[in-house]
């Protein structure tokens, strides 16, 4: 009997400490809509404010593994975010506008529940509303990725422990009628905060926490609305949080999506792309100083849905010698109150005049770039497609 005691503590202790090459901390970044093109532009972009031509970097293509990723869904060669989003957290390719769903609309397991599962608490955080497509795949299923206020009613079965974004869309339902959001989400376990003041407030005390922007507070998001109170927080901040609630003494899995790149990119909007990237830069420089302190356990991906716009750098017309005039491009945009106000014609008009091509306002089939460093870092480098990434992510 004591025999036996002996060895089963033997084996607990090996599992429990030895998770073999999977990672303690995973931070997953997704910049929806970042093609290679849209991390150029931002390199280029900080080598222009440095009165150079090129060779400044961002932090995630410092990362020392780097791959590809194909991103076709299952009836589209250019995929949706919900259909990418499913790829990423089910391993399954799936019909656009699908969300955590099979072709046929059976219900996927999400990777996310399966560590949760085996003790890794769960962070969700996006720069756009926390029922948008993508966060969404993380916790919900659903046929119509645009049912926001059905998706929203999934949250609470999730139990992850920790969700940050810009709120939510279909605040009282489709039809205005129904529980509000807030109400709905406390009614249902969690503590739902408004800024950073009811967060450090509510935080000592709850165990699974939502929290949105102070101007978020009682009201539906839009669909492509981009905010920029100053008094927001921004995506780096909202991680920080995220780290600071979920704490290093159990693993965790974090995804964290720079949702606007592609809200950017669907208006063309060449320096709200280099602004967005940017921001989601200093996001994955938060998760970078916390894999310094813990280098042996942390993992970071830093990947794309898909690419949105069609972005190359370099129009038709300046062919061989492209004049990329950042100065002129960012003197628009301070301008404009760095607010899209420009219609689609001045802003094309902008783009080519300035040496910014797009040829659409909607996604392509572009493969995305992949960077990523720490234990299992090795996992991701080389070509693969979306759905290879939550066995990469969960191979022990
Ligand atoms: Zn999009």
């Amino acid at each position: 009997m004591k025999k036996n005691c002996i060895l089963l503590l033997c084996l607990l202790m090996f599992t429990g400490c030895s998770s073999g090459n999977r990672a303690k901390y995973i931070f997953l970044f997704i910049g929806d809509g970042m093609g290679n093109s849209h991390v150029s532009a931002a390199e280029s972009y900080l080598s222009y404010k440095e009165g150079k031509t090129g060779g400044d970097r961002l932090t995630f293509t410092g990362f020392p593994e780097s791959g590809f990723c194909t991103t076709y869904s299952y009836d589209h060669q250019i995929t949706g975010s919900s259909a990418a989003a499913t790829a990423f957290t089910t391993g399954t390719k799936t019909r656009n506008g699908y969300l955590g769903e099979d072709p046929e609309g059976r219900p996927l397991e999400n990777f996310t529940a399966k560590l949760k599962d085996s003790g890794y608490k769960i962070g969700i955080i996006t720069s756009v509303p926390i029922n948008n497509a993508t966060p969404a795949a993380f916790y919900a299923h659903d046929r119509n990725r645009y049912d926001y206020y059905r998706i929203t009613k999934q949250l609470p079965a999730s139990g992850f422990e920790f969700f940050a974004g810009d709120g939510f869309s279909d605040f009282n339902g489709k039809d205005k009628k129904q529980l509000n959001t807030t109400d709905y989400l406390e009614k249902n376990g969690y503590a739902v905060c408004y800024g950073k003041k009811e967060f450090s407030d509510k935080m000592k005390y709850a165990d699974k926490i939502i929290l949105c922007q102070e101007a978020d507070r009682d009201s539906s998001m839009s669909d492509y609305e981009i905010k920029r109170e100053k008094s927001d927080m921004d995506l780096s901040c909202l991680l920080e949080s995220g780290i600071e609630f979920l704490g290093d003494e159990k693993p965790f899995f974090i995804m964290c999506e720079g949702g606007e790149i592609d809200w950017a990119a669907h208006e063309n909007h060449t320096m709200d792309v280099v602004d967005a990237v940017l921001r989601f830069d200093k996001a994955v420089q938060k998760a970078y100083e916390f894999y310094l302190k813990h280098k042996k356990e942390t993992l970071i991906i830093v990947t794309a849905d898909h690419e949105t716009g069609g972005l190359t750098l370099g129009f038709g017309k300046t062919w061989g010698y492209p004049k990329l005039d950042w100065g002129d491009l960012e003197t628009e945009w301070e301008k404009e109150g760095r607010r899209d106000t420009l219609d689609y014609e001045s802003n094309k008009k902008l783009n080519e005049e300035n040496g910014i091509g797009w040829t659409t306002l909607s996604h392509t089939g572009a493969m995305v770039p992949v960077f990523s460093i720490g234990k299992g870092a090795e996992r991701f480098k080389g070509m693969f497609d979306n759905t290879d990434i939550p066995a990469k992510l969960l191979a022990k």
